[in-house]
Order: C-alpha cells, then structure tokens, then sequence
C-alpha cells in the first residue's frame, strides 16, 4: 500500500537517435513488430507538438511532460497486460 510503480521512460529526443533495430526492441507495443519508419514517423510527431518522454510500457497515467505519474501496486496486479 503506498508504494508507487513507474513505467521506464526514454526522452524522445534520444529515442530518435537509435538505429532501428533498438527502436522496434523497445517500442513496439505489445510484441508486435511494427515498422521502425512507423515508429520513427510518430517520434517525430510527438517531438513537434513538445513532448519530451514516451514509455516503453503501457502506461494509462502518462504525462509527455514529465513522463510517468505512478501506478499503485494494486491498479498493476490488476492490470494483466501490463508490460513494465
Ligand atoms: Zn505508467
């Protein structure tokens, strides 16, 4: 109880300077294999309109701001498709 869970978090600006085969490692979702020009495609998106993180989980309390806001254990264990 109390204890709060933080998804990983990368800045997307370095993110845009990995070669392609870390890029789809760490962000295709859910083990899906999605292009990595995709994946470059929506960095970019994302840099542009000022966001400064993404996250490598699934993460339903993301601010791109600042990142992940926490989870509570329970919100987690109750979550079963929740990659960390
Ligand atoms: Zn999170």
């Amino acid at each position: 109880m109390g204890e709060k869970i933080f998804h990983h978090i990368i800045p997307v600006r370095e993110a845009m300077l990995v070669d392609d085969d870390t890029l789809c490692y760490f962000l295709s979702p859910d083990g899906d294999i999605e292009p990595a020009a995709e994946i470059r495609a929506d960095l970019v998106t994302r840099n542009a309109r000022g966001h400064k993180w993404i996250t490598i989980g699934h993460c339903t309390n993301f601010d791109p701001a600042t990142g992940c806001l926490g989870h509570s254990r329970e919100e987690m264990e109750a979550r079963s498709l929740v990659r960390f």
